[in-house]
């Protein structure tokens, strides 16, 4: 007998742990503005502050990049009158869902978090418990919303695909449908950046090097320089994609540029076919530069006035709170806890 019927909903969040990087914009952000424009379903954004310390930041910078979010996401078309737009520590739902999330979680399942080892690398015994328990937070982020679709890059796959295993297990722990199994949506040219200095290597706004990425807020100079500087081969661009096999920084830079077009990947080989790079990067930088120029002098903007920043956070976490309390006081129910 189902408590609750599942009407669909959007749900997706970006760490304050650095500045925004191509990746985040073509990965997530980008589409979050698509998603939200379609208004088939309605839209939640929001910025993980209590993801992002699970690695240690500094009070003054987190703050800064909280805000800074928050003007990326609206720089990028993300209209907090159409979405719910706030912070993650301002909603306590998320904790609270999240400790009984840890409880549904097994300790097996997250062993297994490919991210969890990546981040931790040789240094496990070290890392804070935070960072372990991540990915039972992130599902409580998507269900005290009941969510149903959660667009991320293909990097979060792992961890939605942890989310829906939580809400089957804590579906069938309790007896009841109250949890809905959410998808993950990827998609488009670019689901996966690959760093500019090693084609293996996922881009990230908390990787060491600066040459490794593209900020949203580089200026043109600073796209380009990265862009010819970007780790490649010796060979032309091929005819076909299949020339693309086993060349990633190649493959990388040919899905950015199609990401940023709007064209396929194929139509951007076919377009270069026989050229080289020496050609190519240019054309890139000059793409790069044309769509993000606008995006970062927006930022810039929108930051002068962190007052009016602040002001969209706390309605945007007022409507936040609105769905997740409720969901969390009948989840407290479910498992038979008085408090809430
Ligand atoms: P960190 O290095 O701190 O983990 P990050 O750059 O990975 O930062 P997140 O906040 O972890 O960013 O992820 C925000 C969203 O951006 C997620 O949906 C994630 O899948 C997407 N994303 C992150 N990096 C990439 C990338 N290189 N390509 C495509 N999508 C990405
Ligand atoms: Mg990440």
């Amino acid at each position: 007998m189902a408590e609750v019927v599942h009407t669909p909903r959007v749900f997706s969040g970006i760490q304050p742990s650095g500045g925004l990087t191509l990746g985040n914009y073509l990965g997530a952000l980008k589409r979050f503005g698509e998603t939200q424009d379609r208004g088939d379903m309605p839209t939640i954004y929001c910025i993980v502050d209590m993801h992002a310390i699970t690695v240690w930041q500094d009070p003054e910078k987190l703050n800064r990049a909280t805000r800074e979010l928050t003007a990326g996401f609206i720089a990028s078309g993300i209209d907090p009158t159409k979405s719910i737009l706030f912070n993650q520590s301002a909603v306590p739902g998320h904790a609270q869902l999240g400790w009984i999330f840890n409880c549904v979680a097994r300790l097996g399942w997250m062993q297994r978090m490919t991210q969890f080892k990546d981040k931790a690398g040789k240094n496990s015994e070290n890392v804070s418990l935070g960072l372990f328990a991540y990915p039972a937070l992130m599902a409580a982020d998507i269900l005290v919303y009941h969510a149903t679709h959660v667009p991320v890059g293909e990097d979060q796959k792992q961890h939605v695909e942890l989310t829906r295993d939580i809400a089957i297990k804590f579906n069938n722990d309790y007896g009841t449908d109250f949890f809905p199994v959410p998808e993950p949506v990827i998609e488009g040219a670019a689901t996966r950046v690959m760093s500019l200095r090693d084609g293996t290597k996922k881009m990230s706004k908390s990787d060491p090097s600066d040459m490794s990425r593209i900020n949203l807020t580089d200026d043109a100079d600073a796209i380009a320089k990265k862009i010819k500087k970007a780790k490649t081969d010796p060979e032309p661009l091929p005819e076909t994609l299949e020339g693309l096999e086993g060349r990633p920084e190649a493959r990388n830079l040919v899905n950015i540029y199609a990401a940023l077009s709007g064209k396929t990947a194929d139509e951007v080989v076919a377009e270069y076919a026989g050229q080289q790079f020496g050609t190519f990067k240019p054309a890139l930088a000059d793409l790069a530069v044309e769509r993000l120029s606008p995006i970062s002098s927006e930022m810039s903007r929108l930051m002068q006035d962190p007052a009016e920043i602040d002001r969209i956070l706390a309605h945007g976490a007022e409507q936040a709170n609105a769905i997740a309390e409720p969901i969390v006081r009948r989840a407290y129910q479910i498992v038979g806890m008085v408090g809430a």
